[in-house]
């Protein structure tokens, strides 16, 4: 094949310039990237080599090796990888393929220079930190399988690359930095070690050097390969535990909580599992690859998170290790495997009572946890039927009877509930201030009965598809059927004619009807028992790409009680065409709107009446 020169995807270049041009702190983070490619590489061709043996070319002494070259001015970092083919070099090195790298770059633009090398190694465009410290890379690689010639891809980091073959004996890839002047640092061995042991210990396989000895020249290994997830917990410190979670996932902060246990019965096997303690930069986009690592016997199988938990808990970071697997089959075959469900039911189950125990124990802890990652809960008290009843019980909520900002438990809801209260009520809107100021709370409170007050659109899916807690309905205030008794006869007879009439002029009114559940407000809107509420239609029509969505007809519901309602009867009573009536009666209708955080169809109008009103009372 001839040799070519590629220009970079657009998205890439604007990367690399950022790379380039304005990542000055941590420039070291370019080695752990480097290394963790190499080490993927190799996990790659152990396990391939599991039922390809041939791959493996009697070449299975794993070992990634850093190599300084002071008088040249460059470190190369060699492994015995799985190796990359022309088109795969092209492919993974000129392109990024992913859907997010938009956002990624605004977010990497926005961020605070100090944060955005941790940032590129989350993402997982590491190799390009190389760019950081290098003016020019120059990898050789040959992938397992392939005949002797390996292919050589080259880069100063601007628009292009170039491609051509190369001889290469050996498996693997070499990625050779020519360090910038100011990076020469780098070459220094002491400084090398240092940086294996600060990024790199638990690397599994070795990352070695040769460093002189007695005058004679030795491969050193550099980095400790503790598998600290198979040791006994009492074996491990703090220390150890957060240096690991960084090392999984290259989140600068320490985690929130860490999970290691031992499962003995059914099926054995050891996990370490780690909450962070804010959300993964890579899940913002709901575009992450990483979850869990699975192994067997410290053999590297995979790391796709959905085999081994949950989507919704694609958060969760961690090892698995169980002896108990086949080691010899395909990853398919593998992923749909019964024992492999009954760990994921397992550590599901685990990473939910840790969860709720931290809400039992540290409340405060835990709703600072909620606020990052609750959006992960609440989609799975959506999904996850098997543990429904758990994830409800991880819920939080603001309500009546919390301060602003404040949560309750439904559990504590309940406890809370009056002995005349059967039900559990919300309300759901666009901010706890509308809602607070809301004519559908006025009966609630008088009553002293808590009403959830549901902020955040995903809380009402979640509660709508939970039905009950505790065998107790949930209930939305904004529905019709609730407070309708006690309405006298003679009252319904007195007011039929003014329902009536709403009916008649206002075209969005699909009903109107008495209530007693109003106390200052003189009507309000509900809807249908099994309709949309009001929330739930604005977040469709929002979601609607293709137009409004007709809106649904509302139930207006009246309170006799209010003296403007009883002025309104009188005066249709005496004379049903004078001019005031429809005014007012739009007017009125209109508050409601207004009220439950909707918009008023048409402002004009509103204020035109208004002013009318405002006129005649000052003309008095
Ligand atoms: P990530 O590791 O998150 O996929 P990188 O930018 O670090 O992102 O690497 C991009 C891709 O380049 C890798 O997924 C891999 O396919 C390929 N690659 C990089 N380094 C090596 C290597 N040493 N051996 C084989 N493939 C590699
Ligand atoms: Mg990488």
């Amino acid at each position: 094949m001839p040799a070519e020169t590629m220009q970079f995807k657009t998205e890439l270049k604007q990367l690399l310039h950022l790379i380039i041009h304005s990542l000055y702190s941590h420039k070291d983070i370019f080695l752990r990237e480097l290394i963790s490619n190499a080490s993927d590489a190799i996990d790659r061709v152990r396990f391939e080599g599991l039922t390809k043996p041939e791959l493996l070319e009697d070449n299975a002494d794993w070992k990634i090796k850093l190599i300084p070259d002071e008088a040249n001015r460059t470190l190369t970092i060699s492994d015995n990888g799985v190796g990359m083919s022309r088109e795969t070099i092209v492919d993974q090195l000129g392109t990024i393929a992913r859907s997010d790298t938009r956002e990624f770059l605004d977010s990497l633009k926005a961020a605070d220079a100090k944060e955005r090398p941790d940032l590129i190694g989350q993402f997982g465009v590491g190799f390009y930190a190389s760019f950081m410290v290098a003016d020019k890379v120059t990898v050789l690689s040959r992938m397992a399988g392939a005949a002797a010639n390996g292919v050589k891809w080259e880069s100063a980091g601007a628009g292009d690359f170039s491609i051509e073959d190369c001889t290469k004996p050996t498996r693997g890839t070499d990625v050779i930095l020519h360090l910038r002047e100011d990076a020469k640092e780098f070459l220094d061995k002491n400084r090398l070690h240092n940086l294996v042991k600060k990024y790199s210990d638990f690397v599994e396989h070795p990352i070695v050097m040769d460093v002189e000895n007695d005058g004679k020249t030795i491969e050193d290994t550099l980095n400790a390969r503790k598998a600290i997830w198979l040791r006994n917990k009492s074996d491990v410190n703090d220390d150890e535990y957060h240096a690991f979670y960084k090392h999984l996932s290259h989140d600068v902060n320490n985690p929130l909580k860490t999970i290691h246990y031992k499962a003995e019965g059914q099926m054995e096997f050891k996990a370490l599992l780690y909450v962070p303690a804010k959300k993964p930069f890579d899940l913002m986009w709901g575009d992450s690859k990483k979850g869990l690592h699975l192994y067997i016997q410290r053999v590297f199988i995979l790391d796709d998170c959905e085999t081994l938990l949950p989507k919704y808990l694609r958060f969760v970071r961690g090892v698995v290790d169980s002896p108990d697997l086949p080691l010899n089959v395909s990853r398919e075959i593998l992923q749909h495997s019964a024992p492999l469900e009954k760990i994921k039911s397992n550590l599901t189950s685990k990473v939910l009572s840790t969860l709720d125990e931290l809400k039992r124990k540290e409340f405060d802890q835990y709703v600072g946890f909620y606020n990052e990652l609750g959006m992960f809960l609440k989609e799975g008290a959506y999904q996850d039927w098997e543990n429904k009843k758990k994830l409800a019980d991880l819920l939080l909520f603001e309500s009546t009877k919390t301060d602003a900002g404040k949560f309750t438990t439904l559990a504590d809801y309940v406890e809370r509930m009056p002995g005349d209260q059967t039900e559990i009520y919300y309300l759901a809107g666009d901010g706890r201030e509308v809602l607070e100021q809301s004519p559908l709370l006025e009966s609630f409170k008088a009553k002293s009965w808590e009403v959830l007050l549901l902020t955040d659109p995903a809380d009402e899916f979640v509660v709508d598809s939970q039905h009950e807690y505790k065998g107790k309905q949930l209930k939305a205030i904004d529905k019709a059927g609730i407070d309708q008794t006690n309405i006298s006869d003679d009252t319904k007879k007195r007011f039929q004619p003014l329902l009536d009439y709403f009916k008649e002029k206002i075209g969005d009114v699909g009903d109107a009807r008495l209530t007693n559940r109003l106390k200052e407000s003189a009507v309000c809107l509900v809807s249908d028992e099994h309709a949309m509420s009001a929330s739930m239609e604005r977040l469709m029509q929002r979601m609607q790409r293709d137009g409004p969505m007709p809106a649904s007809k509302r139930i207006l519901e009246v309170n006799p009680e209010h003296s403007l309602v009883q002025a309104l009867a009188t005066l249709l009573e005496k004379d049903k065409n004078d001019a005031r009536l429809e005014g007012a009666a739009r007017l009125l209708y209109d508050q409601a709107v207004i009220l439950e955080g909707s918009k008023v169809k048409d402002p004009l109008a509103f204020a035109q009446r208004l002013n009318t009103l405002l006129l005649t009372d000052a003309n008095k």
